[in-house]
């Protein structure tokens, strides 16, 4: 498809990126017709690139010129973001390039970020909520956004949102193949995966935030000079091959769910923490151990809808600054951001206030 732009060019332009595939595919034709005009109509000047295949995105991001793109609006699901954030973070000038704002407009299945700043932004969902989300972007500024820096033995990585392990993360990924469904796929996926309810052995390692100082939040201040190094500090990790330092709290054993979440919601309608604020330095930990009775892991799932998951009895949970799972199986689902990736080892830690993202 051949690029559109708008009809104006300013020195500042807006780069738009849309994945064709996300949610139930529609998000080209949502532009076309509900967001573009609206931006448009704003006097912005933007142009326009749909995503040709996964990584596609994350190159053009490693690649973006700062000079002339102020902003990146982003028309997908959570997918979408996770390549932008990687490839700016993957730049020799990834200090710089992080702090380009994003802007979100929700185009897939699951748009926990999208809906989280819509919240943080003290609007409610309505039923058009991608023209909404447009609109606000026209009066927005931006405001920080913690991420967070995740290692295993194969890979380094950013998320902004979330590490799931257990039953939430099997969902995500074995629901894929109802798409067309929109955001109902996690719900046909959840009654599957509680019919045949599995346990997940391992352990969870975290640094609990109460024992803690806040890691530094000045990674992204130019007056630090950080620009000559390959990547932000991460004080708070030691190797993965190495124990955790004492001062962390380790919990053992079999689980049913084992999640990190960041921001206040999941989705438009699933919550995650509702307290978490988008730059609070903080990654949210929940856990419901093995042997918690079916009908409280069900209610757990289906809370999720409520933000009242959190309030069970099974549910155990710490605001953490880092964090290490370590699944003991060989096999089997870990997610980022709602991505799946190799399963094994995997520790992180927050990077406060790194990112950036239009809202007001
Ligand atoms: P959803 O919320 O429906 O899962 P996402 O926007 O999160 O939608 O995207 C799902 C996946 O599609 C992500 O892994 C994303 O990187 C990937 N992707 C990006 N561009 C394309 C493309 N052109 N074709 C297929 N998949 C793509
Ligand atoms: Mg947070």
């Amino acid at each position: 498809m051949r690029p559109i732009a708008s009809r104006r060019h300013f020195s500042a332009v807006w780069m738009v990126v849309i994945n064709p595939s996300g949610g139930q595919g529609k998000a080209v034709r949502m532009f076309q017709e509900r967001v573009g005009p609206i931006l448009a109509e704003a006097d912005i000047a933007f142009e326009v690139v749909v995503s040709e295949k996964l990584g596609h995105i994350t190159g053009l991001a490693r690649k973006l010129d700062l000079d002339k793109y102020s902003a990146i609006v982003i028309i997908s699901g959570d997918g979408l973001i996770h390549e932008v954030i990687n490839g700016l973070m993957t730049r020799p000038d990834w200090n710089r390039a992080i702090q380009t704002p994003l802007g979100l407009i929700p185009g897939g299945s699951g748009n926990a970020l999208a809906a989280s700043v819509h919240e943080a932004c003290g609007e409610t969902f309505t039923h058009d909520f991608p023209k909404h989300a447009a609109l606000l972007l026209t009066k927005s500024i931006p405001v920080p956004l913690d991420l967070i820096y995740l290692e295993t033995p194969s890979e380094e990585r950013y998320a902004f949102l979330s590490i799931g392990w257990g039953i939430i993360a099997d969902i995500d990924i074995e629901s894929e193949k109802f798409r067309v469904l929109g955001e109902t796929r996690f719900t046909v996926g959840g009654l599957q995966r509680l019919v045949g309810l599995r346990l997940y052995n391992g352990t969870l390692s975290y640094l609990p935030a109460d024992a803690s100082t806040p890691a530094t939040t000045a990674l992204y201040d130019d007056s630090l000079s950080t620009q000559s190094l390959p990547k932000p500090a991460t004080d708070l990790l030691v190797p993965l091959s190495s124990p955790v330092p004492t001062s962390w709290t380790v919990v053992d054993g079999d689980f049913v769910s084992v999640y990190l979440a960041s921001t206040s919601r999941l989705g438009v309608s699933n919550v995650g923490i509702p307290w978490a604020k988008l730059d609070d330095g903080l990654v949210y930990l929940f856990w419901v151990r093995g042997g918690a009775p079916k009908s409280a892991v069900a209610s757990f799932l289906l809370n999720l809808g409520s933000g009242d998951h959190l309030k069970s009895q099974y549910v155990e949970m710490a605001a953490v600054r880092a964090f290490r799972l370590e699944p003991r199986e060989k096999d089997g689902i870990l997610t980022v951001d709602g991505e799946r990736i190799q399963y094994g080892p995997i520790q992180g830690q927050v990077l406060p206030s790194l990112g950036r993202v239009m809202s007001r």
